[in-house]
């Protein structure tokens, strides 16, 4: 514990953002749950987050991002190293039909400002947890459409320091699935919009809310969908399909509203969720056949 306080002061005299250590990530992840990370950094901008990059890299430390930790699990013994936060990542800027957004940006506030800017083709997205940076690593998407589709291009860091601007052409996009250099740090993406009506927009944003409202626990603290869908089916009606919506272990449940959500009743640790997906990939093996493939991110140490 000394030396990771020596640690963070040495990185506080190098970065101008917060340095915090030993924090419960529990306070940054949407489930809840969460053990401590060693050093949880707030770089305020590139040339912050670089130098909190160099510095890492000097020493030897994993790095991990996290946006608003809406797909995330954290294991209950925590993360050995740094996590980054590009909370103070907060542009958000329009030139013609382009709209570019800092990495730490709400998908909400995304869609709230390209609506006011009678800017529409983000609607797809509405609903979805998180910031701009996660749903570009993730392809979140929903209802057929997903964040790849209106890209142009996303400005990133690499691992070591580099800034890139990389094209959406160049990035392997896939369901779920978009492919960036392993430890790339996402600071900002463009969108190319469709001009249109800002209340027409606004109403579009409204629907799809209230159908997902309708159909999914968001009374409930979760990661959302927890397993990715295999092709051609639904995760959520196979863990149906195997009779345990509804089950808990500890304070972890199979949501009855729908099957794909697992959610903290309150004190959830992270074994009890990780032994909810155990149990739903061997009752859905057994029942369909079908290997589901978690689409939450698991990280940290039990
Ligand atoms: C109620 C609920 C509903 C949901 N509905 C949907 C849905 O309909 N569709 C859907 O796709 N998802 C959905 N999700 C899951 C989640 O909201 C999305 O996956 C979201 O895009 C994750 O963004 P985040 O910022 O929270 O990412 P995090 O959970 O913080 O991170 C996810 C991954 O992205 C990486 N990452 C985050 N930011 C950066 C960055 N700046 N640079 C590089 N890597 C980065 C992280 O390292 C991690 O690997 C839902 C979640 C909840 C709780």
């Amino acid at each position: 514990m000394i030396a990771l306080e020596s640690l963070a002061e040495e990185l506080r005299a190098k970065v101008r953002g917060k340095v915090l250590s030993h924090e419960p990530m529990a306070r940054h992840t949407s489930f809840k749950i969460g053990g401590p990370a060693d050093l949880l950094v707030i770089p305020e901008d590139v040339g912050d987050l670089r130098a909190a990059l160099a510095f890492a890299r000097s020493q030897q430390i994993p790095v991990r991002v996290l946006g608003g930790g809406s797909n995330t699990l954290v294991r209950d013994g925590g993360i050995r190293g740094m996590v980054l936060l590009l909370s103070a990542f907060q542009e958000l800027s329009r030139e013609g039909s382009e709209v570019t957004a800092g990495a730490g940006v709400r998908v909400s506030r995304l869609l709230a400002f390209s609506s006011r800017q009678g800017l529409g083709g983000l609607e797809i997205l509405s609903g979805v947890p998180g910031t701009v940076g996660g749903a570009v690593w993730g392809n979140a998407g929903a209802w057929g459409g997903s964040t790849a589709d209106h890209l142009v291009r996303v400005q990133l860091v690499t691992r070591e320091g580099e800034e890139r601007i990389l094209a959406r052409e160049v990035i392997p996009f896939r369901y779920r699935f978009s492919g960036f250099p392993e430890g790339a740090v996402i600071t900002r993406a463009t969108f190319a919009l469709v001009p249109g009506n800002p209340t027409a927009i606004r109403k579009q944003i409204s629907r799809w809310l209230v159908r997902r409202n309708a159909t999914q626990p968001v009374e409930f603290r979760s990661a959302g969908s927890i397993f990715k869908n295999p092709p051609g089916d639904y995760a959520g009606r196979l863990v149906e399909g195997a009779g345990i919506r509804g089950i808990r272990i500890g304070g972890a449940m199979i949501s009855e509203k729908h099957g794909n959500f697992f959610v903290n009743l309150g004190g959830a640790r992270a074994a009890d969720v990780l032994a909810l997906v155990a149990l739903a990939q061997e009752r859905v093996r057994a029942t369909a056949g079908v290997d589901l493939e978690p689409e939450i991110q698991v990280v940290g140490e039990d």
